[in-house]
């Protein structure tokens, strides 16, 4: 029997298909959907936020950094002011602890007043502080700040939470998601695509590829040809436990070279204190193999940075993979006799910009698709709040008991991510709705009462340690 086509979509021709389900994919679903079109995101992971937008720094940047004049500055300028827009309506989380940008060498000092022009040239407010007043807002700093400056805007948001509520806004106001459908190949003709995914052909009239790491093998397979070619930047980073929080009030970066913004240490919206990420070049697309050498450096570097970190204990590590090009600034490119838009390129500052990105796609589609009426009175769902800056469910009556004791995910918070419309099809997925696993003990003491919770409910099953 022939692959379907997952069963929303079955027999339906949409306005705009979406090629992949990333922060990116997820914020263009959200704002063509409000456009009025109708729209079908396509993911060929089992679940969505499984590509670059699984494993970054959750950091909602100003973008006082960002290249003057250039698309990107423009999209993070649009998307940080968008999400501050909208962030309470749908229940995300914002906790605005500024930055510090820290100069430890001379050279660095010498390099602050460009930074700072920089900064104001992109329209972001930013206040030089001497050697003193950096330490007196962080009495922590290890010895050798020569100065710095703060940029107020810059704050920590949730990375997973902002990506699921323009899911579930766009869902819930029409969209169509089909998971586990990976985009094969496709035809323009007659004015409008016959997408070929590996579960059957669908019919829209606009392509968007979104593919983040695969940009350049989506653009090859439904053009023939790409504009640009994806060289994944590897980031990896090392999280410390809860108590280490309190070292640091602010984000704190160190000055920027041309190829990365260097490490980071800040807080999270989680309650830890995270540290990275690296930036190093492979040509593996899928996987970001941790090196035990590497972590070490960045807690050296990070104890440099706040020498109290040294008796504090480490909770995890992570990596995840920039899609960066063999170029600094995003890739759109708009095929204008295909209604096509491809969104390649989108490497270090995604979570920040995706809201912008989407409204200057949905600028660039519009001559395709001139018929398209804003609702007029979308949904506005609220998505459960996992970060600490807001009661959790833990705190509230009925919850049905703790599940993860490490992270305080409760029994109730689990069965909501595994129902509703944006049901967890695997087990990252649930890890990305309530941060069971996430903790100190890595699944050791839940994974077992986990597994039994999610019997027949993800596409493959939870192996539990130890059997
Ligand atoms: C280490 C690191 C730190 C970062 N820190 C920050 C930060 O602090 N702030 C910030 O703003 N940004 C940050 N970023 C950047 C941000 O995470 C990325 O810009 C963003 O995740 C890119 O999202 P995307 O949707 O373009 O790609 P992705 O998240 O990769 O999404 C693409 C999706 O397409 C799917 N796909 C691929 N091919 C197909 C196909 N053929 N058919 C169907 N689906 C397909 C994939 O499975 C994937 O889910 C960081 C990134 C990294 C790696």
């Amino acid at each position: 029997m022939a692959p379907t086509i997952c069963v929303e979509a079955s027999g339906r021709a949409f306005d705009v298909a979406i090629i992949g389900a990333g922060v990116v994919g997820c914020a263009l679903a959200r704002r063509f959907t409000l456009d009025g079109a109708r729209v079908v995101i396509l993911e060929k992971a089992a679940d969505v936020l499984d590509g670059a937008s699984k494993a970054n720094s959750a950091i909602l940047h100003t973008g006082f950094d960002a290249p003057v004049g250039t698309l990107e500055a423009d999209c993070i300028a649009a998307g940080h002011a968008e999400y501050r827009e909208i962030h309470a309506r749908l229940g995300l989380p914002l906790i605005e602890t500024g930055a510090l940008v820290i100069a430890w060498t001379e050279a660095e000092e010498a390099r602050l007043p460009a930074l700072m022009e920089a900064a104001r040239q992109n329209g972001v407010p930013v206040a030089p502080l001497t050697a003193a007043e950096t330490y007196a807002l962080e009495p922590a700093l290890g010895p050798g700040v020569r100065a710095s400056f703060r940029v107020a805007a810059e704050s920590i948001i949730d990375p997973w939470s902002a990506p699921h509520a323009y899911l579930l806004q766009a869902f819930l106001n029409g969209a169509t998601l089909c998971r586990a459908t990976e985009v094969t190949g496709g035809t323009y003709e007659d004015g409008g695509w016959t997408l070929a995914t590996r579960r059957g052909d669908l019919r829209a009239s606009v392509v968007i590829n979104a593919a983040g790491l695969y940009g350049d093998l989506v653009d090859r397979q439904l053009l023939g040809e790409a504009s640009f070619q994806i060289r994944p930047r590897k980031g990896q980073f090392v999280v410390y436990d809860k108590p280490a929080a309190s070292l640091a009030a602010h984000i704190l970066l160190p000055v920027p070279t041309e190829t990365t913004k260097g490490v980071v240490v800040c807080q999270t919206a989680w309650g830890n204190l995270l540290v990275g990420p690296t930036a190093e070049e492979q040509d593996d697309r899928a996987n970001a193999p941790l090196d035990g050498a590497v972590l070490h450096g960045l807690r050296q570097k990070a104890e440099t940075i706040l020498p109290a970190l040294a008796g504090h204990e480490v909770n995890a590590v992570y990596a995840g993979l920039r899609p960066a090009t063999e170029e600094k600034n995003y890739r759109i490119n708009r095929v204008a006799d295909r209604a096509y838009v491809s969104v390649g390129g989108i490497r270090s500052t995604g979570l920040s910009a995706a809201l912008g990105l989407a409204q200057h796609v949905a600028e660039l589609v519009r001559p395709f698709a001139p018929q398209m009426v804003p609702l007029a009175d979308p949904v506005w769902p609220t998505v459960p709040n996992i970060s600490e800056s807001a009661p959790r469910d833990y705190e509230a009556p009925g919850n049905c008991g703790i599940v993860c004791h490490c992270e305080l995910v409760t029994r109730r918070e689990v069965e909501a991510a595994l129902s509703g419309p944006l049901a967890a099809q695997s087990v990252a997925g649930l890890k990305r709705r309530t941060r069971v696993l996430m903790g100190r003990c890595q699944g050791f003491y839940c994974s077992a009462e986990l597994a039994r919770i999610t019997e027949g409910r993800l596409s493959e099953p939870m192996v539990p340690p130890h059997g």
